[in-house]
């Protein structure tokens, strides 16, 4: 028998990535699958508060076991910026071309120029909560580099790599990743449990 999870998200690829990579232990639900239209808030100061509060939002008002990613560029030269306020650092119009203008202005002529992308994911199951965190560390680029991908990746450049997160094809991207990271430690977990659970044998 399939168990439900949540996954509090209305993005398809993301939804699609995570129910192929549990396979069949799993019936990974969206937002919108458990008729869950509203735009959760996500107020919290930190990535792990963000986090918890989407999944837990779902698990106290819907009853499902639910998990929520929340994600960061952190970077050093600003205190960590932008930090929480990734999606809409230039704007609540969400441009990523706005975001990354305003990080390579603010950038501009630093030479401290570390960062990282972070990933924490919460899970609640059976009333309990976990956290996992993903990261991977890199460097602000003085100029875009690539066009594929999302967000910041044409000005992230992870450490040992000379190509920009834009310049990676998404497999080699997803290795390397915070999201990618994470995630295989949700799985592992998920799997985990899935293997101590004890064998339900049903009647006809
Ligand atoms: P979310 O929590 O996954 O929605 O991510 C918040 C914001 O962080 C996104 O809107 C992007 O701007 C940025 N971001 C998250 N993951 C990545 C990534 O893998 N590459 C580039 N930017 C990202």
């Amino acid at each position: 028998m399939k168990t439900e999870l949540v996954f509090a998200t209305n993005n398809p690829n993301k939804l699609r990535e995570l129910q192929a990579i549990l396979g069949d232990s799993y019936h990974v639900l969206s937002l919108e699958g458990i008729g869950c239209h509203v735009d959760i808030p996500e107020n919290e100061p930190t990535l792990e508060g963000n986090a918890r509060a989407k999944s837990e939002y779902v698990f106290s008002r819907y009853g499902y076991d639910c998990f929520a990613d929340d994600t960061g560029l952190e970077i050093d030269a600003l205190q960590g910026e932008p930090g929480v306020f990734s999606a809409r650092y230039a704007g609540e119009s969400k441009s990523s071309a706005a975001n990354m203008e305003k990080v390579l202005r603010k950038m501009q002529g630093l030479s401290k120029r570390t960062a990282r992308f972070r990933t924490i994911i919460s899970l609640f199951l059976e009333g309990k909560e976990y956290q996992f965190e993903g990261k991977v560390e890199g460097v602000i680029l003085e100029h875009k580099q690539g066009d594929s991908g999302f967000g910041y990746d044409p000005v992230f450049q992870p450490i040992g790599y000379k190509e920009s997160f834009a310049e990676m094809p998404a497999d080699e991207k997803n290795k390397i990743s915070h999201r990618g990271i994470a995630v295989r430690k949700l799985i592992d977990f998920l799997k985990k449990k899935t293997e101590k659970k004890p064998m339900v044998y049903q009647k006809n």
